[in-house]
């Protein structure tokens, strides 16, 4: 129970991962606030709907849970999306639309958070990035670019409250079995699978142990880190 009278924000916990983090986050005694653009059908606590692109609605959520909740001790910054498309082909809408959802959002819900972190000295942001911001990817260079600006900002932010007991991390997935890795065809699966020496594609679960890890007070040590939850795919 090492989350016992803690409370734990999860962003796009409607979807494949974020489903996972809440659970594991749960069975570990975490008081849990979700959001998503629909929270339908998602156990927890308190749940906002709310697109996180309204940066009013951003700005606001930390305050909403924290009149919920009493207080907001982690976050999870994993709602994200994905509009592939060649870079000769990706229409401006489809760059600023990833950019403001994987990126942007992140930044400004840890911006409006990290306040009454400093106040309780005591605080962990997670980030979910990907293997993608790390190696690139043809056909994703918004998806790249987003993941990539999220691990520079992380740094960035770790190092101004590190000294407050904050840590600030990324959790990198490789290619794990959700929604957003459904639409990949079997040939694109098959090749993904000759890459992976572990020889499977992620679990959700694989991720969130990472994320409960980084979250715990055993963790205290370890900011402005990127953990990278591949099967090996690039030993990075
Ligand atoms: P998913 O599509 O199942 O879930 C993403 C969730 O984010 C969805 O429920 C969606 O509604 C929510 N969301 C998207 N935009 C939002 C917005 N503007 N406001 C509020 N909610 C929004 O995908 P997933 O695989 O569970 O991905 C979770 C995170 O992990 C993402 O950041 C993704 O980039 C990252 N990731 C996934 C993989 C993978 O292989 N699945 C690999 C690397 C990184």
């Amino acid at each position: 129970m090492r989350f016992q009278g803690k409370t734990i924000l999860v962003t796009g916990a409607a979807g494949g991962i974020g489903r996972n983090i809440t659970t594991a986050f749960e069975a570990e005694g975490a008081r849990i606030a979700v959001t998503d653009l629909d929270t339908k059908g998602i156990e927890a606590e308190v749940a906002f709907d709310g697109d996180l692109t309204d940066r009013v609605f951003c700005d606001a959520l930390p305050q909403m849970v924290k009149d919920k909740m009493g207080s907001l001790d982690i976050v999870i910054n994993n709602a994200g999306i994905t509009r592939d498309n060649l870079v000769l082909r990706m229409k401006q809408s489809e760059w600023e639309d990833v950019i403001q959802a994987n990126l942007t959002a992140a930044f400004k819900l840890s911006q409006a958070c990290v306040k009454a972190m400093i106040r309780r000295r005591w605080g962990r942001i997670i980030n979910i990035s990907s293997i993608v911001g790390r190696i690139g990817n043809a056909g994703q260079a918004n998806y790249a670019a987003s993941k990539a600006g999220v691990t520079g900002m992380t740094k960035a932010l770790a190092a101004e409250v590190a000294s407050r007991n904050i840590t600030v991390n990324c959790v990198a997935p490789g290619f794990i079995v959700t929604p957003m890795t459904d639409v990949l065809e079997d040939s694109q699966k098959e090749a993904l699978l000759s890459a992976i020496p572990v020889g499977r594609l992620g679990e959700p679960e694989d991720v969130a142990a990472c994320v409960s890890f980084l979250a715990s007070t055993e963790a205290a040590y370890i900011t402005g880190q990127t953990v990278h939850v591949n099967g090996g795919m690039a030993m990075i």
